[in-house]
């Protein structure tokens, strides 16, 4: 009877630690996780967390969308992009989110040989991509902006922390705010002690740590030409998977479509034969600058950039339907069996 009761307590004080112990690491395990939704830099935002730490971390993931709206957009007279602008010709002190920000835009700038260049600015607003009222630009205006964009005139003062742009140029971060943020939250919840989430901005994907239970989250690669289907799945851990494409933001004029990646050498929309590039980097700025530059450099140049530089992977998706997917990937990404596309892997 006495060696029952003692079992009997042993027991129950194993299940109490069980259970302590899954209030914390291991109740990830078995939650379902906290979301949110946010509009904010003109797309929608769908964060989700695990774990007991989740609810308060994605509450300043909400407030570090706002601030870095704040700074980095040109649509707010405030931020440090519309001072930089607005104050072409003289060094503008800003933020130290705008000085990383703008550090990996060179980068990628240099990288690329200028395909990506923040300086795009005044050929991005008389297309009207920044805007709600987008129309074919006069050619002569747009070659009158050609000398307008270089991103090699951009002056970056580290140790003063300011920016100067010539007079006459302008600076859009749309091509890696989004990243760049989804980094700066990626790096906030591991600070806050989240190990698993996954951060969607508007199809641009940041996965912290794997799902719960230790599987990869799987990551779906938009068709380019079907909403709401796959060109097949990516299954990883920790890292952005970010992507660029023809069809994000668009308008058709005399059955011609253009689009908003802009080609910097000709001030039209790129068309180098691709329909979207997928970049898979631990770092999501990074990854969202090369995402664009990738689609402007066209398939060609973006598969040396990739063998030369060996720190991201990629997918293309090119006009004539082919998927090509970089050898880094070709374990975990899964076609879709419905597909049409031809897919290829490169080496
Ligand atoms: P999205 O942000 O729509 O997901 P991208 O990351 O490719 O797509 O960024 C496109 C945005 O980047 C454009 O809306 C414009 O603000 C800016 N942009 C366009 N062309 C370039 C370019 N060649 N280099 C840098 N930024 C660009
Ligand atoms: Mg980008």
């Amino acid at each position: 009877m006495k060696r029952t009761r003692r079992f009997c307590f042993l027991l129950l004080l194993v299940f109490a630690v069980l259970i302590l112990g899954a209030c914390d690491s291991g109740m990830a395990l078995i939650s379902r996780p906290v979301s949110r939704q946010v509009f904010a830099m003109d797309t929608v935002m769908n964060l989700s967390a695990y774990g007991s730490k989740a609810e308060a971390a994605l509450e300043k993931c909400v407030n570090t969308i706002t601030q870095l709206e704040e700074v980095f957009s040109v649509n707010i007279a405030s931020s440090d992009i519309s001072n930089i602008n607005r104050n072409a010709g003289q060094a503008v002190h800003v933020s130290e989110d705008t000085m990383e920000a703008l550090r990996t835009a060179n980068k990628v700038s240099l990288m690329s040989d200028g395909a990506f260049d923040v300086t795009i600015y005044p050929l991005v607003s008389l297309w009207g991509f920044s805007t709600d009222i987008q129309q074919v630009p006069e050619d002569l205006e747009i070659k009158r902006r050609l000398p307008f964009v270089d991103y090699k005139k951009i002056r970056l003062n580290t140790k003063q922390q300011t920016v100067k742009i010539p007079e006459g140029f302008a600076i859009d971060l749309g091509g890696v705010a989004k990243g760049y943020t989804s980094q700066k939250l990626a790096d906030l919840l591991e600070l806050e002690g989240v190990t698993s989430a996954m951060l969607s901005l508007g199809g641009n994907v940041q996965l912290i740590g794997s799902k719960p239970g230790g599987d990869p989250w799987h990551v779906g690669v938009q068709h380019p030409e079907k909403a709401n289907t796959f060109l097949g799945t990516l299954s990883l851990s920790d890292c952005a998977v970010i992507t660029s494409g023809s069809y994000q933001r668009n308008f058709t004029e005399n059955g011609r479509l253009y689009h908003h990646i802009i080609n910097p050498d000709t001030g039209y929309p790129a068309g180098n034969g691709l329909l979207s590039v997928t970049i898979v980097a631990k770092d999501g700025a990074y990854a969202d600058a090369l995402s664009t530059a990738c689609f402007v450099l066209g398939e060609q140049r973006a598969l040396e950039l990739w063998q030369e530089r060996g720190d991201f992977e990629m997918i293309l998706v090119n006009i004539s339907e082919e998927v090509i997917v970089t050898s880094g990937l070709a374990n975990i990404f899964i076609p879709d069996e419905k597909s049409s596309y031809t897919y290829t892997f490169a080496n």
